[in-house]
């Protein structure tokens, strides 16, 4: 059986604004996978987010914290040594002694010095005296310091402080090309007389070397400042300012740094974040920084990025799901909504779209176009004889009978009842009427025994021609006329429509 809807579906039509039902699948689809997509983007950004936050949250309060604790530790012992050793030779009952009886023999005090710095590694270890202004080395006595030399200005300077030691990145007096760090330690006799500047030194080189083992170590950068906020020491790979306060964003918070002996503090600069732990040293009257960059850890991208892929699986997955699952429904209610379910022709609906779009079709390209109305004679005793079930039967086989009887291009449709209305484009009231005459003696011949109930069914045709620009209902009105006087001439019979009928109407 010719299935009226499709070849609906598959007629030339003019305008697509008719259409039959059918449900509006890809935009159902389209909205569910945009919802799909906004929550699982929405959920694996959110989770992204909050771990990221709390992975820096964790670094800020526990892990920068105790990095800072390490490497403060790590610094009182490489660093603080020769702070420990120039207060011990400011102590050291021989230098005082020495100063005391008049610095005779200076050879003793340059063993003294050579002998402290094998010991403990430093770099060059030295004595001023206040009394001689002699500046001894490991090496002999130097020169005299004198107030006049911008290169002693460092004498002169932690001479007048009131600490007892400073610490001091100079050059070295000794070896013109290397800065060292000084520590600066005062001399007094037990009256409290100042008696001259003693300490070691260690050269710059290695303490930068400390800081990149340190930094290498935890992954962080690490350097210090001193209390203006200059930088004093750092390592090579130092990415910063020479002082605080000339970084933009780090330099906002300089005066809170400053005035605090420690702390957790985190800026902006060049839109990267960064956490910092302070921590004031006084054995070394600076604060040690540890700078943590924050970016996402990998783990977190990656876990970020396998969250989006699964979603976008899943999405796809369900789309497909959806497609399928409402692809089959959507067949399912679109024939059901097109066709009649008895008899599986057109239902009305359907038809008459197809019906205006074929008269249209019919007045732009002027060709003919008729219509057949069949209606079963005497249906009612077939009911009422033999019951419903068995009309159902014949209705079907007189569908069959008039499908089978039809072009491609032309559509049948259950009118109602035992009636079926036709429309044939292309087809003049001539060729409809030879049609319906053909249709007429295959109902006549061909349903004689149902079920083994010998019957006659016969059934009565109405045929009109479109005239150009008539409307749909006049024609059906004319083809109806026309079924209605071969019904009333003794049924089973063909009649068309004359033109005369349709002046009448
Ligand atoms: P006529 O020759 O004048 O057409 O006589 P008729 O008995 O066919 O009269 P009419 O067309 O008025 O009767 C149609 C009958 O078709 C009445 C109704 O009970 C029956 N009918 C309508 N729809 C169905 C259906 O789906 N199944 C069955 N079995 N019968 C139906
Ligand atoms: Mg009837």
């Amino acid at each position: 059986m010719i299935s009226a809807v499709g070849q609906q579906l598959h007629y030339p039509t003019d305008q697509d604004t008719m259409k039959p039902i059918t449900l509006r699948k890809p935009s159902f689809i389209l909205i569910s996978s945009l919802l799909l997509s906004i929550a699982f983007a929405t959920i694996s950004f959110i989770s992204y987010f909050v771990a990221n936050n709390s992975l820096n949250q964790h670094i800020k309060t526990n892990t920068l914290p105790l990095t800072s604790d390490t490497v403060y530790s790590e610094v009182q012992r490489d660093l603080l040594q020769p702070v420990l050793v120039s207060s011990l030779m400011a102590q050291d009952t021989f230098v005082h002694d020495w100063i005391e009886n008049g610095e005779h023999y200076p050879e003793q005090m340059q063993r003294y010095l050579k002998s402290i710095q094998t010991r403990y590694n430093a770099f060059t270890a030295f004595f001023v005296s206040e009394q001689t202004t002699n500046y001894y080395h490991s090496s002999g006595i130097i020169k005299q310091v004198s107030a006049s030399d911008p290169a002693d200005d460092w004498y002169f300077t932690s001479r007048k402080t009131p600490a007892q030691f400073d610490i001091n990145l100079d050059q070295d007096t000794a070896d013109g090309f290397t800065t060292t760090l000084f520590v600066n330690h005062k001399v007094n006799d037990a009256q409290g007389r100042f008696l001259g500047i003693i300490g070691v030194g260690l050269a710059s080189q290695k303490i930068r070397e400390l800081i990149e083992v340190y930094q290498n170590r935890y992954g962080r950068q690490i350097y210090f400042i001193d209390r203006q906020g200059k930088v004093t020491l750092q390592g090579s790979q130092f990415k910063g300012a020479d002082d605080i306060h000339n970084l933009s964003g780090l330099g906002d918070i300089a005066p809170l740094i400053l005035s605090s002996p420690g702390g957790s503090y985190s800026y902006s600069h060049n839109d990267q974040q960064y956490l910092i732990k302070t921590r004031f040293v006084p054995e070394l009257d600076w604060y040690l920084i540890v700078e943590h960059t924050e970016h996402s850890s990998s783990q977190i991208t990656a876990t970020l990025w396998i969250n989006l892929l699964i979603s976008l699986v899943v999405i796809v997955v369900v789309l497909l799901l959806q497609h399928f699952t409402l692809g089959g429904y959507q067949r399912r209610l679109e024939v059901m909504a097109n066709t009649d379910p008895l008899t599986g022709t057109a239902s009305r609906h359907a038809f008459e779209l197809v019906y205006q779009q074929i008269l249209r079709l019919a007045d732009r390209h002027r060709h003919p176009v008729s219509t057949i109305l069949v209606d079963i004679d005497h249906f009612k005793l077939f009911n009422d004889t033999y019951g419903h079930l068995l009309g159902d039967k014949i209705l079907n086989q007189v569908a069959r009978i008039l499908t089978d009887s039809l072009r491609k291009a032309d559509t049948l449709c259950r009118w109602g009842g035992d009636e079926f209305f036709i429309i044939l484009p292309n087809c003049s009231q001539k060729n409809a009427c030879a049609v319906a005459e053909k249709m007429r003696m295959q109902i006549e011949t061909a349903l004689t025994t149902l079920e083994g109930i010998e019957l006659k069914v016969t059934a009565s045709f109405g045929v009109a021609e479109y005239i150009s620009h008539e409307s749909p209902a006049t024609l059906f009105k004319r083809t109806d006329q026309a079924l209605y006087r071969a019904k009333s001439r003794s049924r089973n019979q063909v009649e068309a429509s004359s033109p005369e009928v349709s002046e009448s109407i």
